[in-house]
């Protein structure tokens, strides 16, 4: 069963970015430390953080990001304060090297998700965009969390040098006893802006490729399967999640986001202040975010249009939906 997930008004969610360094040079990168910065946080910080953003009557969930976050030596310290805080999910996103003995240091009913990238299901295909080594470290690393009893999660991020290779997912998936298959779009920002659109889909291309290949996967392997919505249809709604959900991109210079296609620009819409938010003044993100344009996201039309395409007469054929609209295709 296929369902888009509705932005949920009554959680908050937090997608920290507890330092920007990393052992690997992703070609389609986002993390850029010119925006924000090379600190690493430390314990105070984490937590100071992870307090303010439970403070709220609602639902919270956090994913625990980097940069590569298990090379920061006080993941395990975050996981377990935001136990104690009472977070709703947590979730760390991992190239799969797994520093500092992370899988030693917290305990599988400590995490939700695991959740590991790779960008191919060969090492010949995943390998030139992630480096070498990587396919084999990263499905090394997701058997070693699978033995040890934590849940995990593998997320695809797809582009035009992959897409191709997305189909033998389906084996992996199942041979590495993944229990949730996140299938992402390439955004041009960080280093993938270097390679320009040249990396991204047509509506064609997604539309004929990702929704089976999504079905198949959830139906046979009984995973949830979530991808992102990218294209809207004539007669579906456009709603910009910045005007409507609680999701903070927080970042180790104490730069907060709204919206992830934003952060390659000192746009950001708030400071984290020890203990509260300051909203920036001037134009920020959050000015662009009421916009009504024919193409449905207006930060994506300024980033990255050529996913965009027009009639004759200038008229969008699509809009495209807001980055965080996903569906979730389930059979359990
Ligand atoms: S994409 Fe992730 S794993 Fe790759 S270089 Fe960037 S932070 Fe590191
Ligand atoms: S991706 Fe577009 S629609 Fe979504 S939060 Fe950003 S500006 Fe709004």
């Amino acid at each position: 069963m296929k369902r888009t997930v509705d932005f949920k008004k009554n959680a908050t969610n937090i997608f920290f970015h507890i330092l920007t360094q990393c052992n690997l040079k992703c070609r389609h990168c986002y993390i850029n430390p010119s925006q924000h910065g090379t600190k690493t946080l430390g314990k105070e910080e984490i937590y100071d953080w992870l307090k303010f953003f439970s403070d709220k009557n609602k639902e919270a969930n956090v994913i625990f990001l980097g940069g590569e976050p298990t090379l920061n030596p006080d993941l395990s310290y975050g996981i377990k304060k935001a136990g104690e805080l009472g977070y709703s999910s947590i979730t760390i996103d991992t190239n799969g090297y797994l520093f500092n003995d992370i899988l030693n240091k917290i305990k599988p009913s400590e995490v939700d998700f695991i959740s590991f990238s790779l960008d191919g299901a060969s090492p010949e295909t995943n390998d030139p965009i992630r480096g070498k080594g990587v396919f084999d470290t990263c499905t090394k690393g997701i058997k070693n969390a699978v033995d040890k009893g934590f849940t995990t999660s593998l997320i695809y991020t797809v582009s035009s040098e992959n897409i191709h290779e997305l189909e033998n997912m389906y084996d992996l998936v199942k041979d590495l006893g993944i229990s949730r298959f996140f299938i992402q779009v390439i955004g041009i920002r960080g280093s993938a802006d270097k390679k320009g659109s040249s990396l991204q889909l047509t509506k064609e291309l997604w539309e004929n490729t990702v929704p089976d290949i999504a079905d198949k996967i959830a139906k046979d392997h009984k995973i949830i399967v979530t991808y992102p919505k990218v294209f809207l249809n004539e007669g579906e709604k456009f709603e910009c999640a910045g005007l409507v959900a609680d999701n903070y991109f927080l970042f180790p210079n104490n730069r907060i986001y709204k919206c992830p296609l934003c952060e390659d620009y000192p746009i950001h819409s708030y400071e984290f202040k020890k203990d509260h938010l300051e909203k920036n003044s001037g134009i920020t993100e959050s000015s662009l975010f009421d916009l009504d344009i024919p193409e449905g996201c207006v930060l994506n039309k300024i980033i990255q249009p050529g996913n965009l395409s027009y009639d004759k007469e200038g008229r969008p054929f699509y809009k495209i939906a807001c980055c965080m609209l996903k569906e979730e295709i389930s059979y359990l």
